[in-house]
């Protein structure tokens, strides 16, 4: 089966805008994948279904299997945890430490203090941020800020990371860093990936496999090579 799986997917939000329009989609276990599209085209829609934060007016959405529709919600957070999102603005609370913000998710499972602490000071390590856990986020630089971000997305062992746009604000030097790191997460724990945004670089330098995405439709699917490397 798919790490995520979108079937016969369709939102309309209030108001009647049709976000996704018929989405079928399947990520593999382990892979990098890539969704594309200009403004609009309901990228943010999608990614936030993976992490139930939206949910389809028909069609399911499945991760590693399970129908987020149906849950309770205990059984609903317990599907969240599977899943950890990093966002374009970061996302951060200004007035704790970074590590705080890192161990927030864990705070809120109720995983005591210390090791929420300790667990927190580990993806700090990782995302090479361990010497700044004391300071406040506005102390950071943008690069700094995200790899923070990554650091409480991670901070769960999540089996599906969740990008959005997640370095469109940054300038093309981190951003070489920031998908750097993402990529080094798939890779050592073999964390699947899926990554919305309208930057082609993003795609060709870090995603396996791409989805196109216009007004709400998948309208090509494949490897990044077959869709945008080898025509
Ligand atoms: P993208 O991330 O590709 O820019 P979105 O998923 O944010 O696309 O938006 C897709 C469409 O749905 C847009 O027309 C947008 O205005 C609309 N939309 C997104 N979220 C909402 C919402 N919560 N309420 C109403 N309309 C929305
Ligand atoms: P709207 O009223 O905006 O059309 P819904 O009534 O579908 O949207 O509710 C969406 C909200 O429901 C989201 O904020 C989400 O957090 C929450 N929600 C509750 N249970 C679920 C679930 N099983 N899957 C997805 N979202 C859920």
């Amino acid at each position: 089966g798919a790490a995520v799986r979108f079937t016969g997917v369709r939102r309309v939000h209030r108001g009647g805008t049709v976000a996704l329009d018929g989405v079928d989609l399947a990520v593999p276990h382990g892979s990098i994948f890539g969704v594309i599209g200009h403004s609009g085209a309901g990228k943010s829609t999608l990614i936030r279904m993976v992490n139930a934060l939206d949910r389809p007016t028909t069609g399911t959405v499945e991760v590693d299997g399970v129908d987020l529709h149906w849950l309770s919600g205990d059984e609903l957070r317990a599907a969240q945890k599977r899943t950890g999102m990093v966002f374009q603005q970061f996302n951060l609370l200004e007035t704790v430490s970074v590590r705080d913000n890192v161990a927030m998710p864990l705070r809120l499972d109720g995983v005591r203090a210390a090791e929420a602490r300790r667990r927190a000071a580990d993806a700090l390590e990782f995302v090479g941020l361990g010497s700044m856990a004391d300071r406040r986020p506005r102390e950071l630089s943008g690069g700094q800020r995200q790899r923070v971000g990554i650091a409480r997305a991670i901070v769960r062992n999540p089996r599906v990371l969740l990008c959005d746009e997640a370095t469109s604000a940054l300038d093309p030097t981190t951003t070489a860093q920031v998908l750097q790191l993402i990529a080094r997460i798939n890779e050592e724990y073999g964390t699947t990936v899926l990554v919305v945004t309208h930057e082609m670089d993003v795609i060709k330098d870090l995603c396996h496999e791409v989805a196109v995405m216009e007004s709400g439709r998948i309208i090509e699917q494949g490897s990044v090579l077959d869709v945008f490397v080898r025509p």
